[in-house]
Parts: C-alpha cells; structure tokens; sequence
C-alpha cells in the first residue's frame, strides 16, 4: 500500500475512513521509507532491524533469513509475551524463515484481511488476558485487484473501456509488455480498483477495531499499521507493479503508530524515518530491551528534546545479490545505484517525481552518499547463506502474486 493513496496522508478520494480515524489517535509518520520494494526481504528488515543487505532474506536469490537471527517476536517472548503471525504466505511462506519466534504462524488460503483478522480475533481470545504481539499480514492491497462492485463504485461512476472489473495479473503483464502509455480512462479504471481494494481493507479493520474494543483492548494496545512497499502507477513506465525499482512510489509507506493510553495522539512526524525503526519502537514502549544487534532507533526519540541525527534510509532490490542494485536516501537527495548503468543522484526537493539525474550538479552529494553507504554496509557482516527449494505449490502461489515472470 502507497502512503499517498490514504486520506490521512493527503488523498482526495474516500479509501480510508477508519485507518484516518486511527490517525488521529496515532503517532503518523509522513515520510517512511521501506528497505525493499518486495515482500520478503522489506518484511524481514521489520521484524529483524537489519537492512536487507544485512539479514539476506530474499526471494529472488531463494534465501531464507538464517536462523541465528534475532526478530522481533523472539524478544517479546523473552518478555513474556505471547506471539503470533497470520499471513498470505507467498513470500512469507514458512521456509522463509519468518516463523521464528512465533507460535503460531499460520498461512490463511485467502490473500483478503477478512479471514485473517477473524483468525487473529480466535486466537486473541484463546490466550487468557497474556500480553501478545499479534501480527496480521494480507495482499488484498497487492495484485490482482479484485473488489467487491459495491466498494468499486466508490471509486468510479462507469467505466467501458476494455479492461474488467477484476484487473488480474495476467492484465497487468499484458500492460506491461507493450510501449505505449496506457489511457488516461483505462489508468484511472486500474486505480480505482486499487483504491478499491485499500476500501475493503479499510471496512476489516473497522470490524477489527471494533471486536479490540468490545475485548477492552484497544486502548491498552500498541497498534502500528504499515506496509511492505508501494506500488507504481505509470510513474516510471509500468502501471500496477512493484518490485522492479526503488523509487519512491515504491518505497514510500504508511507508518502509522498507536501507543496505549492515548500517548502521542495526532502527532504528524514529518522527518525520514525507516522499517528498521519500528521494532525497536515497540520494545522501547513495552519496556523491553532492544538487542544491540538491531540498526534502527526508538521513533520516539525524534520528539524526546535530544538530538537525534538526521535518519538515512538503505534499500535494496530484490533482485541481485549484490549491493550495487540499492538506493540511498537523505531528507532531500537519494542516491540510485542500478545494475547496469552508473549511479544517479536525486535532489528530491526539485524534482520529487525522480526524473532528472543531478549528480553533476551535486558531486559532493555523490561522494558523501556512496561513502556513508559503504560504511553502513560495513557495520555488519554478509549474512550466512540459507538457500531454499520452493515447492510446486509454493511456487504456483507465487505465480499468482506476479513474481515469477
Ligand atoms: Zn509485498
């Protein structure tokens, strides 16, 4: 889910009413940038701390996060808390690795939120009042885009172009494949379906929110709500796709941030701020140690009075095992780094879309991000290798979510 398709990050269109009623209760995070602009490899850096380059997790190179790694889950445990993850499986299947540390981690057949959260909602109610870290994962906001027509009609009057109502993977392949630039009607016929989706989510959590509620749980709860990455809509040549660049359509995410008992309530952040940083803000709020070993910080220090240096954020495409595809971002320039051609530098305060190349205009801005980029990297070793063997099924499933080409 893109962070700008979300009223309470400044979207014109209804898709949110109750996540920006969660806003107002929240800690928002305007500008919050994922490590990867795929599932596994940008979940794994949430739930370990670690940048992708760092934990190895990864579906193209078939590596699962090794074993001797920390996550999130395993250190709430060792605080007594109970741990569990529902998810869409896919990247996320088991033999990734991101079981570890919960008990149960179960992947639902559906990719919609609906069951998911029901499941969720059974096993809150099977713990007996121990505190939990629960974590609810879905690809309803992913393709296909499948709305219910009601939710769709939200978004669009009519529509006769040529594409259904049900924009399937096989659709936006073939959208793809071809040079010319989509039609303005038919590119808002696949957003609105998008939009659409992010709607049905949106109706879940009302649900959800409202069963915490009737639990007495939601105002002693930390909640946050983000995603894995964005998705692009013709911003750089291809409509409904994501996982093939690090731009910012793709790497800009909601972060959004409940603590208990009303605390920071409607506080807009609009410093950078990364998915290595949400672990270790959820320990922090709980009390909890943060392991040394995790690279983000506690969010909440950016509003404590001390001084928090400014935030870089580290992503890498899930495509080669190197670290020359990545990207490097400050508040205002981002360095790319592609496979194949020399790095570009972006100054995002002139051009926000990335469509000018202005390291020429900038070489110390060059110099500056590539050295702190090799000195991140340096601070870790490479992750052990733990290669994977996905099965038939696995990879029929993965097929359907447009990562096998
Ligand atoms: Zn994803």
């Amino acid at each position: 889910m893109r962070a700008d398709h979300l009223g309470c990050y400044g979207y014109d269109k209804p898709t949110s009413p109750t996540i920006d009623a969660l806003c107002e209760e929240s800690a928002v995070f305007e500008k919050a940038i994922a490590h990867a602009s795929s599932t596994l490899p940008s979940h794994a850096s949430i739930l370990t701390s670690l940048l992708p380059h760092h934990h190895g997790a990864s579906w193209e190179n078939r590596r699962a996060l090794p074993e001797n790694i920390t996550t999130l889950p395993e250190v709430v445990r060792q605080a007594g808390y109970s741990a569990a993850a529902f998810t869409g499986g896919g990247q996320l299947d088991p033999i990734f690795g991101l079981t570890q540390g919960f008990d149960p981690y179960e992947v639902l057949p559906s990719d919609a939120l609906g069951p998911t959260a029901r499941r969720g909602l059974e096993w809150l109610d099977s713990l007996d009042g121990d505190p939990f870290l629960l974590f609810l994962h879905t690809y309803q906001v992913h393709h296909p885009y499948d709305p219910s027509p009601d939710a769709l009609a939200v978004f669009e009057e009519s529509y006769d172009g040529p594409f259904p109502d049900s924009i399937s993977v096989e659709t936006i392949k073939a959208i793809n494949r071809t040079d010319q630039a989509l039609p303005a009607s038919d590119l808002a016929h696949v957003i609105a379906t998008y939009d659409a989706e992010i709607l049905e989510v949106d109706r879940v959590l009302a649900g959800f929110f409202a069963e915490l509620k009737a639990r007495d749980l939601w105002d002693s709860s930390l909640i946050v709500l983000t995603s894995d990455h964005g998705e692009e809509f013709g911003e750089h040549g291809f409509v409904g796709w994501h996982s093939h660049t690090l731009y910012e359509e793709l790497l800009e995410v909601p972060l959004i941030i409940k603590f208990p008992g009303g605390q920071f309530a409607g506080r807009r952040v609009d410093r950078l701020v990364r998915g290595i940083d949400i672990a270790p803000t959820i320990l922090k709020a709980i009390g909890s140690r943060v392991p040394p070993e995790f690279s983000g910080i506690d969010l909440t220090a950016l509003w404590s009075g001390r001084e928090v240096p400014p935030l870089l954020a580290v992503s890498r495409l899930d495509r080669v095992d190197q670290a020359r595809v990545s990207s490097i971002r400050d508040e205002r320039f981002k360095l790319l780094r592609p496979f194949s051609r020399r790095q570009r530098l972006f100054d995002l305060a002139e051009d926000p879309d990335e469509l000018w190349d202005a390291s020429g205009n900038h070489p110390l801005e060059v110099g500056r991000l590539l050295e702190t980029f090799e000195e991140i990297l340096a601070t870790r070793e490479a992750p052990s290798a733990t290669e994977v063997d996905p099965s038939p099924e696995l990879r029929r499933q993965l097929e359907a979510l447009g990562y096998i080409q």
